[in-house]
């Protein structure tokens, strides 16, 4: 009998596959690394191989500069690699353009990885693609009975109504600039909102790279006003997109009188709206919520399911009490980048 753990164990470095011979999103520099998507506790430089899906490799590119491995080998979803003894394939997370979780295949045992996942629809990224497992490596992000992302639209429409009433007033949201941000400006569009959308400089690249990748994001245009050109009343209601950290920068400031709004799954949260000063909250997740959480281990019914990164007590307990074994692992370094 072949034990999971065989096949893929935690490490302090990250999940390590040892008949395979590769970590899957370590943390430390690695000789040969799986990269499930672009965020940065997941994809970090300097491995000296990396295998992931184009718009992933893309993405590490951008942010991290061409040399970010020495060796980077594309792998499309669906296809198939052996690696070592290791069967391996790539299938679509539903996250962020280019995310995937990771099918290992070895001596009759497949384990599933989600990296991040959520599984409602996102215009931005192929949809989160159920295959049967084993052992099912799931995030638990938002993985208590409270959290339930509300629907998108409603969350645009407040957005939308918002600027209605508010027409002096600049509409500052925070958005992560990996995929939030995208996915914020494409929902908007079908929200039918059409004027140009501001972007804080530091999500050009991204923006653009996902144009590159047949995201339209509709007309964009730049966030900032140098010294003497123009004056503040230009992005009176506007709608203007910075990632998160920027707005403790004097670039928030110089906004008149600002609607300050974040796009976050944690926007739920009230203490966390109050606590950053958000006055227009908007609840979007590009991680799974509880009931898809608990749906996609439902979908694909694995006889084991291994928890990262969150709640994972929660998760474990509603496992166990399903029926499933379950099995929390101390992965340490995974953060929220992308809430
Ligand atoms: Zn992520």
């Amino acid at each position: 009998m072949i034990r999971p753990d065989q096949l893929l164990r935690e490490t302090e470095r990250g999940l390590w596959c040892e008949p395979g011979g590769f970590f899957i999103d370590p943390m430390r520099p690695a000789e040969r690394a799986l990269v499930t998507h672009g965020h940065a506790d997941h994809a970090r430089a300097g491995h000296a191989r990396v295998l992931a899906t184009p718009e992933t490799l893309a993405i590490m590119a951008a942010r991290y500069g061409e040399a970010f491995t020495p060796d980077p080998v594309p792998v499309a979803y669906g296809e198939r690699l052996k690696i070592g003894e290791v069967d391996v394939s790539f299938h679509p997370a539903g996250h962020v353009l280019g995310s995937a979780q990771i099918r290992l295949e070895w001596k009759g045992l497949v384990i599933g990885v989600s990296g991040d996942y959520k599984r409602r629809r996102d215009p931005t990224c192929a949809p989160f693609e159920v295959f049967p497992a084993h052992v099912y490596v799931t995030e638990a992000t938002f993985a208590l009975p409270v959290f339930r992302h509300p629907d998108d639209g409603d969350e645009i429409a407040k957005l939308l109504t918002s600027l209605q009433q508010n027409p002096d007033r600049t509409h500052l949201v925070g958005a992560y600039a990996l995929g939030k941000a995208q996915r914020l400006i494409c929902l908007l569009r079908e929200g039918g909102y059409d004027a140009p959308i501001h972007i804080h400089g530091a999500m050009e690249q991204l923006c653009a790279l996902y144009e590159d990748h047949g995201v339209d994001l509709g007309p964009l245009a730049k966030a900032t006003l140098k010294d003497g050109e123009g004056t503040r009343q230009d992005f009176a209601g506007k709608i203007v997109i910075g990632p998160p950290s920027s707005f403790q920068t004097a670039w928030a400031r110089r906004f008149s009188d600002p609607v300050i709004s974040f796009a976050s799954g944690w926007m739920q949260v009230r203490a966390r709206a109050r606590q950053r000063g958000v006055e227009l909250p908007l609840i979007l997740s590009d991680h799974a919520d509880w009931d898809e959480l608990t749906q996609t281990i439902r979908d694909i019914d694995p006889e084991e399911v291994w928890i990262t990164h969150g709640r994972d007590d929660a998760l474990a307990r509603w496992a166990e009490l399903e029926g499933y074994k379950a099995r929390p692992l101390s992965l340490v370094g995974y953060e929220d980048e992308d809430d």
